[in-house]
């Protein structure tokens, strides 16, 4: 009653696989997950001719665990037949007969929600044999995952959903030569997926005509920390920073001045306020700035805040979550941690700053975490650190360092976990 699926019944009905491909690659829709890699680029390396020993897959990636990243979960729960719909969509272009959705274990209450909305939706004949009266068939299942941050990567994920441990594959093979069970395997983040049905229903003129050239569209972003309304907005690429700052978010809280933002989710480096005040909310802005847009989770700090403190969370969460495979990810997020932890609690040496950053590149210049781990997850460990924390912030970890004491009269407040 409400026009949903009024999409997916006219790519099934009026348009041939292919044509929803093209209209996705004429979009520039890019990926929403982190590498925001074009979407119909990618869609265009599936076999066209999928067979019964060889089918194609579709998995949606839901295990959203990108520290401060909160959208794909909203999307999720307040809106689960506009991503089923987007499935659908993707499923018909992409020749696709199974398709999974992987859910972080921990989201209990929207996957309850997502398993009744795929129910509703068998209910009405969109999902099943011959949806919509035609001749495509396509089925849904739903995963929970058990709370691993690396089942996010798309090929831990893809060894989770068929019961083993969740480790990062090797690429190539890339999951559409050989994905799920072997299988051409396309793996998309949920808000890319949402954003299909309004492609469909509305065109590609109409897409494009919001964001930038190589950034279009709109751009849900999880803003928390030091605003006075951190919340899940929705923005057409491009927006000012300071825009979304301070007229969307309303500001910074008591008054206090902006120090620092994450732009794009944990594993992404701060910039200090006045580089991301300059720039604009999209892929290239962020980069030039010397960031990246990420998930779009977007951490707001301000002048109260202890940055390397802050660096001691983050270094914590990457230590944590290592799945232990790689050396320089599974001892160098460790060893990152300790000395971290050591400058934060009044016991850092001088030379702790140049051994955190030979942690992440040598003294050599050579990279070392960053580059040289196995996957993602040790790059991401390092950046926020290296092209962040120290990059900006060095005169704090000295203070902490000659003075055993915060350079904003933040004490210690966690226990030290050495
Ligand atoms: Fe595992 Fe870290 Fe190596 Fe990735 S980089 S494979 S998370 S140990």
């Amino acid at each position: 009653s409400r026009g949903y699926y009024n999409a997916a019944r006219k790519a099934v009905l009026e348009m041939q696989p292919d044509e929803v491909i093209d209209m996705v690659k004429a979009s520039g829709l890019r990926g929403r997950g982190g590498a925001g890699a074009p979407t119909g680029m990618k869609w265009g390396f599936m076999p066209k001719e999928p067979t019964e020993a060889r089918p194609n897959y579709l998995i949606c990636n839901a295990d959203e665990s990108e520290p401060g990243t909160y959208n794909n979960h909203e999307l999720m729960l307040k809106d689960p037949h506009q991503l089923i719909e987007g499935m659908i969509i993707a499923a018909y272009a992409l020749r696709v007969k199974k398709m999974f959705i992987y859910i972080r274990g921990e989201m209990v209450l929207t996957a309850k929600v997502l398993a009744d909305a795929i129910g509703e939706a068998y209910a009405k004949g969109f999902l099943g044999e011959n949806i919509f009266g035609s001749k495509f068939s396509t089925d849904l299942i739903l995963h929970r995952g058990a709370g691993a941050y690396i089942c996010g990567e798309e090929t831990a994920l893809m060894d989770s959903l068929e019961g083993l441990r969740g480790h990062p594959r090797s690429k190539p093979p890339f999951p559409a030569v050989q994905g799920l069970y072997g299988m051409p395997t396309t793996i998309n983040n949920v808000e890319t997926l949402c954003n299909l049905p309004h492609l469909v229903n509305n065109g590609v003129e109409w897409y494009r005509s919001m964001g930038t050239e190589k950034s279009p569209g709109t751009k849900i972003v999880s803003v928390s920390g030091h605003v006075n309304r951190p919340a899940n907005v929705e923005i057409t690429m491009g927006t000012p920073c300071e825009e979304l700052v301070y007229d969307i978010c309303k500001g910074i809280r008591n008054g206090n001045d902006l120090k620092a933002v994450i732009p794009g989710g944990s594993s992404m480096p701060m910039l200090p306020k006045d580089l991301f005040l300059k720039a604009n909310y999209d892929f290239e802005s962020l980069q030039a700035a010397g960031s990246m847009l990420g998930s779009g989770g977007m951490i707001v700090f301000d002048d109260t805040t202890d940055i390397p403190q802050v660096c001691e969370v983050i270094a914590r969460f990457y230590r944590n979550e290592s799945c232990g495979k790689c050396v320089p990810c599974r001892i160098g997020t460790d060893f990152l941690h300790k000395i971290i932890v050591r400058i934060t609690h009044g016991q850092g040496r001088p030379e702790d700053i140049d051994l955190l950053r030979a942690m992440c590149v040598n003294l050599a210049g050579e990279r070392m975490m960053d580059s040289r781990s196995f996957c993602a997850l040790g790059d991401a460990a390092a950046w926020p650190i290296i092209w962040g924390g120290l990059k900006y912030f060095e005169d704090e970890f000295r203070y902490w360092i000659e003075h055993k004491k915060s350079p904003v009269g933040r004490e210690v407040g966690l226990p030290a976990v050495v």
